[in-house]
């Protein structure tokens, strides 16, 4: 069985700690591996290593640094396919949509290779007379990602490649349910000339992601995953001084007004509600359906859902792969079996004629949901498409800016006024107009509003640099005997 093992100071290092969690194959239900559980102490040989490897790293040129990215940028380009392989053997995901994953990872890599230009500062020449001003961006030190199940390779490298380019050195603690593929990614940044030390991977559970959150060498944290955890994190790793960035969990809503093209609104929910199996944090969960349109739209959907080829991730044909763990299925087939009970109506039933083994579950249309059913209320995180009525855009807007939630959302519509006034009134981080899945390009951040997001930071793009630096002014003045004087009034600029 595969035993998989932490990166400290550039190799592969055995877990000690005794403790050890199972790895499946979520087509199979097989047990494929064991990931070690990392001690107080193994975390702590990991941070150790990120604070030695961080001076010579800091010091490191800003070209030179930029060229490990880009080599690493080649690297991640030459081995997307084994990348997403290694992520569906263990994810579930199909293949195709694991080499999305890596693509829309990689360009978070291709941002920060423009790191020299990123990281510029500003200044003023003669603030005062003889004086001038400028800031400087500068690396905090040790900063750690702990990262969640569903995005094994990409969220990684939301965090890391700003991380590293901005001279921080990185301890990832990923998801102990799909480890492997990061080790692959730590040997990819060895052969891109990245030092030893400078990044690390500790394996772990609760006991390591407590150890980073306490450990005063760890500067800051980057999270992702559902929010009792992120407001957990936030809470506890801001308590210890730390900057934090943890975005949490999504009920995303998808409005549909009833001059949509009710087609491609249809293309749209199936797309984005059971793609990767609705295990996506800006998976539409819930069709907001205008009154007038309901009807056909809901059969558009249930129309579409059949021609969906549910399999395993690695069978070339599959469309939708299996959920995480058998746990999670059931939790998932939970939220189905409840919301008949709560009087919404099983137009498409997912629970039907699945496969014998794996967490497989079909793709499930509900209507009829309203505010107040678990199906609505929870975040489900999984093949369940959820319509609720509106009578128009008002309750639609109204009822999305009623959610705790508030990562993503979309509306559908020809109306360009009605979509102005959409991005204006929504209360969500990430906004798509006729695009259901709005993650933002490396570029710009990425991040949600309320419980989807705690800290002010959102990730990757322009903040991403901001958060994982931090500002420095300088006020400087050069000796000049000819102006030189005792002056004990407080410096002005005027
Ligand atoms: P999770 O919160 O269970 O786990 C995330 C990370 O936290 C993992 O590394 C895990 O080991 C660790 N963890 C779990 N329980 C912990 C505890 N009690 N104490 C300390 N650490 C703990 O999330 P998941 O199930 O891996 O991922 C799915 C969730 O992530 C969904 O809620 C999804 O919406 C969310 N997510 C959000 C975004 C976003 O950008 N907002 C992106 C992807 C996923």
């Amino acid at each position: 069985m595969n035993r998989i093992n932490h990166w400290i100071d550039g190799k592969v290092v055995e877990s000690t700690s005794g403790n050890s969690a199972p790895v499946y194959d979520p087509a199979t239900g097989e047990q494929t591996g064991a990931v070690g559980l990392a001690s107080v102490a193994e975390v702590d040989a990991a941070v150790a290593a990120a604070k030695a490897a961080f001076p010579e790293w800091r010091s490191t040129s800003l070209s030179k640094r930029a060229e490990v990215m880009f080599r690493m940028r080649e690297l991640v380009d030459a081995n997307r396919k084994e990348i997403a392989t290694l992520l569906t053997a263990e994810h579930g995901k199909v293949l195709s949509d694991s080499l999305g994953e890596v693509a829309r990872g990689l360009e978070n890599i291709e941002y920060a290779c423009g790191i020299p230009q990123l990281i510029k500062g500003d200044y003023s020449e003669q603030a005062a007379s003889g004086i001038d001003v400028y800031s400087i961006r500068q690396p905090l030190g040790v900063v750690a990602g702990i990262t969640p199940f569903n995005f094994p390779a990409m969220v990684p490298m939301w965090m890391f490649a700003n991380a590293l380019a901005c001279g921080n050195t990185f301890v990832l603690k990923p998801s102990e349910k799909d480890p492997s593929v990061n080790m692959f990614v730590a040997e990819l940044l060895a052969q891109a000339g990245l030092p030893a030390g400078c990044f690390n991977i500790v394996q772990g559970d609760k006991v390591a992601v407590d150890r980073l959150l306490d450990h005063d060498d760890v500067a800051a944290v980057s999270f992702v995953g559902s929010t009792p955890i992120a407001k957990y994190i936030y809470e506890t790793g801001t308590k210890n001084g730390k900057r934090v960035q943890a975005l949490g969990g999504a009920k995303n809503h998808m409005l549909v007004l009833a001059d949509a093209d009710v087609d491609m609104a249809a293309d749209a929910a199936v797309s984005a509600g059971y793609g990767s199996a609705g295990e996506r944090c800006m998976a539409i969960s819930v069709v907001l359906a205008d009154d007038t349109i309901a009807d056909e739209l809901v059969a558009k959907i249930g129309e579409r859902i059949p021609a969906i080829k549910v399999g395993p991730g690695n069978a070339p044909d599959s469309e939708m792969g299996p959920l995480i763990t058998s746990e999670h299925r059931d939790r998932v087939r939970g939220y189905v079996d409840g919301a008949a009970d709560d009087g919404a109506s099983v137009v498409v039933d997912g629970r039907d004629g699945v496969p014998s083994e794996g967490y497989f579950l079909n793709p499930t249309l509900l209507d009829g949901v309203r505010p107040g059913m678990a199906c609505y209320d929870d975040e489900i995180f999984g093949p369940v498409l959820s319509v609720m009525r509106v009578s128009g855009y008002q309750e639609g807007i109204d009822t999305i800016n009623a959610s705790p939630y508030a990562n993503g959302t979309a509306i559908f519509t020809r109306d360009g006024g009605a979509a102005r006034q959409f991005q204006f009134d929504v209360q969500v981080g990430m906004v798509g107009v006729n695009v259901p899945v709005p993650v933002p390009v490396s570029y710009y951040s990425f991040g949600g509003w309320k419980a989807s997001l705690f800290g002010d930071t959102h990730m990757y793009g322009p903040e991403g640099v901001n958060f994982y630096t931090q500002g420095k002014v300088v006020t400087s003045r050069w000796p000049d005997p000819a102006t030189s004087t005792v002056d004990l009034g407080f410096p002005e600029t005027r």
